[in-house]
């Protein structure tokens, strides 16, 4: 469970994340929706603990990680991240890659990346090297690998992007099933409505560094705040 109080940032005097509250429950997917620059990827820094906030606070089941005055280092943090470009370490193999940040004795760390792999229908690509996947495989290792060590958190900044239109429906879907069997909170940021919609069971409406409107994906396509949001949602097919 992900709690956000008040997050702010500013750059040069300007609050490009302005007073931000919400909540992830365990087991929900949120979308933070809204156009270029409007302030998705510096939430996310923040809450990943590789930016600090100017004021307010973030919580992870309970435990405050960063405040006034306290800031639990990144790899402390339970949270597991999927960004753009989800680079795979080109030297290591698929489940190294997977393994990578797991503890445990190897037999645990063995069979936590074979269930991994397994989920993701990649076992027999195992011993590959990255570069012999395709982009579509590679998405789907780079997912194993933040979940392999369950976080109770996890955050993806724009994860489709590099992924060819054809395939980011069936992955989106893919993905959306191995999060919920996971139960893991997640907190997807994307300006693209339509991935919203899909993946989401909430979505947050953001736009200049406010949260302008929040609610499930139909009841924000059906009753859109004001027209900048309807025109947002309108070129959905
Ligand atoms: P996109 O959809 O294009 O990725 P975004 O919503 O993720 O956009 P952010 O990356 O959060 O946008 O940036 C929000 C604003 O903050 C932008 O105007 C950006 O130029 C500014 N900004 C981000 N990081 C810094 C920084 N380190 N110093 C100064 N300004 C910054
Ligand atoms: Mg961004």
């Amino acid at each position: 469970r992900l709690e956000v109080r008040h997050l702010t940032r500013r750059f040069a005097a300007q609050a490009v994340v302005d007073d931000i509250s919400f909540e992830i429950p365990a087991g929900q997917v949120t979308c933070l929706l809204g156009p270029s620059g409007c302030g998705k990827s510096t939430t996310l820094r923040m809450i990943a603990g590789v930016d600090v906030q100017d004021a307010g606070e973030i919580h992870v089941d309970g435990t405050l990680i960063c405040g006034p005055g306290l800031t639990v280092p990144p790899e402390q943090r339970a949270i597991g991240l999927m960004f753009q470009d989800f680079a795979l370490f080109p030297h290591l193999t698929v489940a190294e890659n997977v393994a990578f940040g797991l503890s445990g004795t190897a037999r645990e760390k063995n069979a936590r990346v074979a269930e991994l792999l397994e989920r993701v229908h990649l076992s027999r690509h195992r011993g590959s090297y990255p570069h012999a996947l395709s982009g579509g495989e590679q998405q789907r290792v780079a997912l194993a690998r933040a979940l392999a060590p369950r976080p109770r958190i996890l955050l993806m900044d724009e994860p489709f992007s590099g992924l060819d239109e054809r395939l980011r429906d069936d992955i989106r879907d893919e993905t959306l099933a191995l999060l919920k069997e996971e139960g893991t909170a997640v907190l997807l940021v994307t300006h693209e409505p339509h991935e919203a919609m899909r993946m989401a069971d909430e979505i947050l409406l953001m736009r200049a560094g406010s949260i302008v409107q929040r609610g499930a994906p139909y009841n924000l396509y059906n009753a859109p705040v004001d027209r900048r949001a309807a025109a947002f949602f309108s070129d959905l097919n």
